[in-house]
């Protein structure tokens, strides 16, 4: 273990909230002082159907926290989406990734809604939305009409639920957020009611070494934790376990939340944790700044969040957390235990809906004699402080981290292997991806024999565990090709001097009575970047669907015209390869 050096952090933690009941007070005192019409609570279902979730608020995502509620649609697009409340457009973002097509709709008393994922929107707002597309001659487009201009009624259908952008399947998602700053609210603390009864459950608890001195047991059979047994609310570990640990530990608890006959494994709204009854850690999930929400993978165990999708919460602060939605409780999570020493610990875990459970047992502290035969695999590779910058430098290769990139200190190893298919440089394994990055690190490779001609045309990219690889772009200066990269893994470089493959679907010489056409288009490496259809020299919007592969026109009031037309495709990847495609058609 390495020091985690928590002395050299500030002794005020990085944020602290309100208890809820002072934080409603304050709410209702600003509601009057500001005559807000109306009390939060008041907000419709986005959906007609009862309300099945397959996410909640704050649950922990792949780098971030999930920030509203995920209501699916029974595995079908196309149903509506109302507004929650009386308000007026004031964003439509529209994208191939993340929300892909997205309205926000803001609200007289201070909160903005946003509806994500949408598969096409619907009366006046599709209408300002195709015509920025068309006056910016652009699908993506992130759209703020003027406040007011777009005014929608409570109940209005303003889209139809899709499967748009970053996600991967039908749903719905849906948000709450204070217009003022944009940090996500819990919908469900807005009065948006999902049923549950249904207690959080409580599955393992780890234990964690904080300094350099201090040392934790093995756990049972080889486990990555310690299981617990129980249920309906009361938890203890499994045959009575009592972990064993020598020195200043902390914890952390793998928990999660059901609904009322869902199964989707949810998000929980309060964890406390206390020792010999003392307030030792607590953490409340009620709020998100975008800015912050990354930090998600250092709240998390995230390599059991990404390598085994355990939900393990640190009960503690990693020295690069700087979220701010823990309590201000004088230990901070540091448990220390003297030898021999028995302490009680106690988990208190409160769903958004007020349900309760609890989990207690025994820490013993070990004499030195026992913790020296814990055996820990000697570190291996170079350490890595995470407030300062560092640089990994072998041969062909320099990987620089810039200082606070890492949650916590590292022992980042390297290895250098040969040229896998296709590639010009060998394979540089660069430590391993379950260390997380909080912010880019600059990958260096040298291709000092790469052909002047293809320079341009060379990419960084990185092999996943599958084999598939992603493109990382880069820019070739030197002898070598420089990207920024925000994840540890297995780096080479590839040239792509292949355009993208379209190709027609059903765009018929006779479109008469055809409401729209789709081609495919796919790129082998470098990835589509840009596209441009045409009809007789004009702009026509084509939504691009990376999922399916697809660019697909719907006549519109700018295309819908009959006669004869020349339609042209041109799709160029992201190392400037173009394909291009054109056919005669009639409407
Ligand atoms: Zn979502």
């Amino acid at each position: 273990m390495i020091r985690s050096s928590l002395h050299g952090t500030p002794a005020i933690p990085g944020g602290w909230m309100l208890p809820t009941k002072y934080k409603m007070l304050l709410v209702s005192l600003l509601s009057w002082s500001t005559a807000w019409s109306q009390p939060p609570g008041r907000f419709i279902p986005p959906m007609d159907h009862a309300i099945d979730l397959s996410g909640n608020f704050m649950e922990p995502r792949g780098d971030h926290f999930h920030s509203g509620l995920d209501i699916r649609t029974g595995g079908r697009e196309g149903l509506p989406v109302k507004a929650v409340a009386d308000g007026w457009v004031s964003r439509i973002k529209i994208s191939p990734w993340g929300y892909g097509k997205a309205v926000y709709i803001d609200h007289a008393d201070g909160y903005t809604s946003v509806y994500a994922h949408l598969q096409v929107l619907q009366g006046p707002v599709a209408k300002v939305c195709l015509d920025a597309q068309y006056r910016q001659k652009d699908f993506s487009i992130d759209f703020v009409p003027e406040k007011g201009a777009v005014p929608v009624k409570q109940g209005q259908v303003i889209a139809l639920s899709g499967n748009t952008g970053g996600s991967g399947g039908p749903h719905l998602h849906f948000e709450l957020r204070r217009t003022a700053d944009q940090h996500a609210l819990d919908p469900e603390a807005l009065g948006v009611e999902v049923p549950d009864k249904v207690k959080p459950e409580m599955i393992g608890v780890r234990l964690y070494p904080l300094n350099d001195s201090s040392a934790v047991g093995p756990y049972p059979a080889k486990a990555k934790g310690f299981a617990t047994e129980g249920g309906d609310g009361k938890y203890k570990l499994k045959g009575d376990a009592v972990p064993l640990a020598y020195g200043t530990v902390g914890l952390a608890l793998h928990t999660l939340d059901r609904y009322d006959g869902l199964a989707a494994k949810c998000g929980v709204r309060r964890i406390e944790l206390f020792v010999d009854s003392v307030p030792t850690f607590s953490v409340l999930f009620d709020e998100i700044d975008f800015n912050t929400t990354r930090y998600c993978n250092a709240h998390m165990d995230y390599a059991l969040f990404k390598g085994s999708k355990m939900e393990y919460h640190r009960c503690y602060k990693q020295p690069n957390d700087k979220l701010r939605i823990y309590g201000k409780e004088v230990a901070q999570g540091h448990i220390s235990l003297a030898p021999g020493q028995v302490r009680r610990a106690r988990f208190k875990v409160t769903d958004a809906n007020g349900n309760v459970s609890e989990l207690s047992f025994n820490l013993k502290g070990a004499t030195a004699a026992e913790a020296a035969k814990w055996v820990s695999p000697e570190p291996v590779g170079s350490l890595f402080r995470y407030d300062t910058e560092n640089i990994l430098k072998e041969e062909g290769v320099t990987l620089t981290v810039p200082a606070m990139a890492l949650y916590d200190d590292a022992y980042v190893r390297y290895e250098r292997r040969p040229a896998p298919a296709r590639a010009v440089a060998p394979l540089h394994v660069l430590h391993e991806p379950l260390t997380p990055l909080h912010v880019s690190a600059t990958l260096r490779i040298e291709v000092p024999e790469l052909p002047e001609a293809v320079q341009h045309k060379a990419l960084v990219v990185r092999l996943n565990d599958g084999g598939g690889t992603k493109a990382e772009g880069g820019s070739f200066a030197n002898g070598a090709i420089t990207a920024n990269v925000r994840s540890f893994g297995r780096y080479t470089v590839m040239v792509d001097t292949v355009a993208p493959v379209i190709t027609n679907v059903d765009l018929k010489a006779d479109m008469k009575g055809r409401s729209r056409f789709t081609l495919k288009v796919s790129d082998d490496l470098s990835g589509v970047d840009k596209w441009k259809g045409t009809t007789d020299g004009a702009w026509v919007l084509m939504e691009y669907e990376p999922k399916t592969k697809t660019l697909m026109h719907t006549f519109d009031k700018y295309t819908d015209v009959s006669g004869s037309k020349m339609f042209k495709l041109e799709v160029t990847d992201e190392r400037g390869n173009t394909a291009r495609y054109e056919l005669k058609f009639t409407r």
